[in-house]
């Protein structure tokens, strides 16, 4: 489905108290809205206006459809007029899908002239607003508040930005994740409960045996493998003699593609320990198809496959990349300090500065044939790198803003995609942080999707989400760790 086909039902709030008039007007100017959002293109998705509410059972079959409707992704409600929420209860106790209030007003200004008493019954947001709040605050909903006049640009961007959270949050409830091999013989931090993932996340993990991949590719025809090679020599430069390699990937890529289509999956992961019956690890085969909006993990590492696969989503028709990552190196001159990012392989191109370069070099572990990457450097720009990581009984989402930089050397002997960054708020404090949190050294980088849609998709989902950003501190945020343990064991009794 793309952007434009999801829908998020605009729900007005009101009583009988005013008369037939004034819920006539409601409805008009709250028509009016939508169609003003939708025409404006400030929105990624398409806002329906639903119903002038007046009566719980008005509301609780607007909630019950909410949740079985496919293309709605969530609801958004407002308050014209005063609408008391007891008989929002019912509804809201209900709803199963992403909630927003909306905090505004038909009109910008009050007028001087005009306002009498029949204006302030008809245009008494401010006054709906708090009792509407109330209810949302007793019944502990996951919600995001956005305030202020609904043409403005803060208010289109908050609303814009939750609504690509709420994509995150509908994807994460379908997605399918297939590993192939297991997890990286002995590491811990991609290791995690996938039945926990599934329950909370909901995705969906599952092994296929590196056997079946081998299968699918020597069961695929010549023309199949052209098809691959062809979209490779379109999108990249050629740089190797080696063609032979490259086809080996093009390979391992048709195939691939082909069980991922069949299972419905969006992400996949591998581990160079267990290619048995392949003759390259997979490079550009993952880089290409991480391009095409696939998540992709190394070393079994399906937690940061399904976070690249719905970031990718959440981004979608956005600037910038959106990429699995891994920290590898720091470069530690005072006050300048940054880190080296790359992988042995995998690194998505689309964050590439210039064209990626098909080269063929030898690979120092795995134990196979020199694999087939794509080389580049990543483009600078504001961003955030992201790890989820399970704590025993729970998830925890950790968020980095990061500064992505033009690489400082231009590193000869280094044959791989990488890029550079420097840490928020700065390399030392928020390292400290990000291993405090257990942050894990494969992350999702983006330079597309921010930190807040994170934390509204963190809300949405129900799981913990530290943020570090330039106004941390290591005492503050030792704190916020310590807390968050006990509240999220309670809150998990
Ligand atoms: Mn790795």
């Amino acid at each position: 489905m793309d952007m434009k086909a999801k829908e998020f039902w605009f729900v007005v709030g009101s009583q009988f108290l005013y008369g037939p008039e004034v819920l006539d007007t409601v409805a008009a100017r709250a028509s009016e809205m939508a169609d003003w959002w939708n025409q404006s293109g400030a929105l990624p998705c398409t806002v329906v206006y639903k119903a002038t509410v007046k009566t719980d059972g008005e509301i609780t079959a607007i909630m019950r459809e909410a949740n079985y409707a496919d293309n709605c992704l969530g609801v958004i409600t407002w308050c014209h007029t005063f609408s008391p929420s007891k008989m929002w209860i019912h509804g809201f106790d209900l709803l199963q899908k992403p909630y927003c209030h909306l905090a505004t007003q038909y009109n910008r200004k009050i007028p001087n002239e005009e306002i009498d008493m029949d204006f302030m019954n008809l245009n008494q947001a401010a006054h709906g607003d708090r009792e509407h709040g109330f209810i949302g605050a007793r019944m502990r909903l996951p919600r995001k508040i956005v305030v202020g006049y609904w043409q403005d640009k803060p208010v289109l961007e908050d609303l814009g930005a939750w609504m690509r959270s709420a994509v995150g949050f509908d994807f994460s409830r379908k997605l399918k994740v297939i590993r192939f091999g297991d997890n990286m013989r002995d590491v811990a931090v991609t290791e995690g409960d996938k039945v926990e993932a599934q329950i909370r996340l909901g995705w969906q993990v599952d092994y296929w045996p590196v056997g079946h991949l081998v299968e699918t590719m020597e069961a695929l025809t010549e023309a199949e493998v052209d098809a691959q090679m062809a979209q490779y020599r379109e999108r990249y430069d050629m740089d190797t003699d080696n063609e032979e390699a490259v086809r080996y990937q093009a390979r391992e890529e048709a195939a691939m593609r082909k069980i991922l289509a069949r299972e419905g999956a969006r992400a996949f992961s591998n581990n160079f320990q267990d290619l048995y019956g392949m003759d390259q690890l997979p490079g550009i085969a993952s880089q290409n198809m991480m391009a095409d909006g696939y998540g992709y993990g190394g070393e079994g590492d399906w937690k940061v496959a399904a976070m690249t696969a719905l970031m990718k989503e959440m981004a979608k028709g956005l600037e910038g990349g959106t990429l699995f990552m891994e920290d590898y190196t720091y470069d530690l001159e005072p006050d300048d300090e940054v880190s080296l990012g790359a992988h042995m392989l995998e690194v998505c191109p689309s964050i590439a500065a210039q064209r990626p370069k098909i080269q063929v070099h030898p690979l120092g572990i795995g134990d196979r044939q020199p694999p087939a990457r794509l080389v580049f450097e990543g483009k600078a720009g504001a961003g955030i790198v992201v790890s989820l990581v399970d704590m025993g009984g729970r998830l925890r989402l950790i968020v980095q803003d990061v500064q992505v930089i033009k690489p400082i050397l231009d590193m000869p002997n280094l044959p791989v995609a990488r890029v550079m960054w420097k840490p928020a708020p700065d390399l030392r404090t928020g390292l400290q942080c990000w291993i405090l949190a257990g942050g894990a050294h494969h992350t999702v980088l983006s330079t597309a999707v921010t930190a807040q849609m994170m934390k509204d998709w963190a809300v949405m989902m129900d799981i913990e989400c530290v943020h570090i950003g330039k106004d941390t501190t290591v005492e503050s945020f030792e704190k916020e760790l310590f807390y968050n343990d006990v509240a999220w064991k309670l809150k998990n009794l």
